[in-house]
């Protein structure tokens, strides 16, 4: 098990920063995805660290001990990438020993450890298959098995199953966490996909035009995000717009109980409250209820909805016409709700996140 720490890293290409003062501390035998937009430096990120770039400046150290002046072969990382970059004319036991010849690892070791890695990644029948007779999540397998062959302190994966089919995705993905689990390998993953970072990872780290927007755990980033860009990136939001009145804040239409610390940040034109669409509540009253010192409680009129069977996708308004999405459970009464009908939305305090005009988050 290895920490990976990577300090102040910036790389450009040309007149292009592909990435401005990372630093990242990574623990000992975790799981730690790099999520981001095409074009974020993740990839960059990954490949510094592999050693296939040099950073223009900055450190990377691998249980204390400098990576920087190491090559690429001698920095003992696996690497396994999006298009599984096997050898076509080798056959899977080759592809797989490939590493261990470039180690002279001696024989009778070699075919003990091949044995072993390609029965972890379930291929120990398939030894002798060109790569052409595999399916999509066998090469990466092979790829998978190429990279751990070698015993590398780290593991790093560029995208390993952006190319296989959605059930395959998901079905490899258990099955890679588990793999590291057991490996206790520490892993720096690469994805644009959201759900599959919060799904495989015990940290995500955010970036955004080479910047880091927010380095945390899954369930913070998902209900705790740094700012509008990780709200918006990861998962769906509402953003309502915020104003001040008389000392409080409004939104929806309804002047809220809510004065705090964070007051006087909101107060600048621009500043927003965001809140999941399955954190909102729906009730239908017959009597209008106040808010309560933990639940804010607002009318809304319905626009429309959607049933999708597990779930109820509505579209409704405020009083001050701001759109708001809702996920509900598919209660029956809410399925016969029609257009105009008024309802009450029901939102947790604790679930609103303030951003102010510089995109900064405020909690309650
Ligand atoms: P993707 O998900 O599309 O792979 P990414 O987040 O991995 O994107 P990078 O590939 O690291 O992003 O690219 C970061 C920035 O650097 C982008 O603006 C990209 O166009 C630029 N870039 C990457 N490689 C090069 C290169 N070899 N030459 C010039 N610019 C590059």
């Amino acid at each position: 098990m290895s920490r990976v720490q990577i300090k102040n890293i910036k790389k450009s290409y040309g007149t292009v920063t592909a990435l401005q003062d990372i630093s990242l501390d990574i623990p000992s035998g975790s799981f730690f995805t790099l999520l981001g937009p095409s074009g974020c430096g993740k990839t960059t990120l990954l490949r510094t660290l592999a050693g296939f770039h040099q950073q223009d400046q900055g450190t990377l150290l691998v249980d204390g001990e400098p990576l920087d002046h190491i090559p690429v072969h001698k920095r003992n990382i696996g690497m396994v990438f999006q298009d599984y970059a096997i050898f076509p004319h080798l056959n899977v036991g080759k592809n797989v020993a490939f590493g261990l010849k470039q180690h002279r690892v001696p024989k009778q070791q070699a075919r003990e450890r091949i044995d072993n890695i390609l029965r972890l990644v379930q291929l120990e029948n398939l030894e002798n298959r060109m790569p052409h007779e595999l399916s999509g999540g066998q090469q990466q397998r092979v790829g998978l098995a190429r990279a751990l062959v070698t015993n590398p302190k780290v593991l790093l994966m560029d995208e390993p199953l952006s190319n296989l089919d959605a059930q395959l995705r998901i079905d490899l993905r258990r099955e890679l966490r588990a793999l590291q689990q057991s490996l206790g390998i520490t892993t720096i993953y690469v994805t644009h996909d959201q759900e599959e970072a919060l799904e495989m990872s015990d940290f995500v780290c955010v970036m955004h035009n080479g910047v880091i927007q927010q380095s945390d755990t899954p369930w913070a980033i998902y209900h705790q995000p740094a700012n509008q860009f990780v709200a918006s990136f990861v998962g769906s939001n509402n953003f309502l717009p915020v104003k001040v009145a008389s000392g409080f804040l409004e939104f929806c239409g309804v002047v809220t109980d809510l004065e705090a610390d964070y007051l006087a940040a909101v107060s600048s034109e621009g500043a927003v409250v965001s809140v999941r669409p399955e954190r909102i509540r729906l009730e239908l009253f017959d009597q209008p209820k106040e808010s309560s010192a933990t639940h804010l409680r607002f009318p809304v009129s319905v626009q429309y909805h959607s049933f999708a069977g597990r779930e109820l996708r509505l579209s409704v308004q405020a009083t001050d016409g701001t759109p708001v999405q809702i996920i509900s459970e598919p209660k029956q009464a809410y399925v016969r709700l029609t257009e105009g009908d008024t309802v009450w939305v029901v939102i947790k305090k604790s679930d609103l996140s303030f951003f102010d005009r510089n995109n900064s988050g405020l909690r309650l």
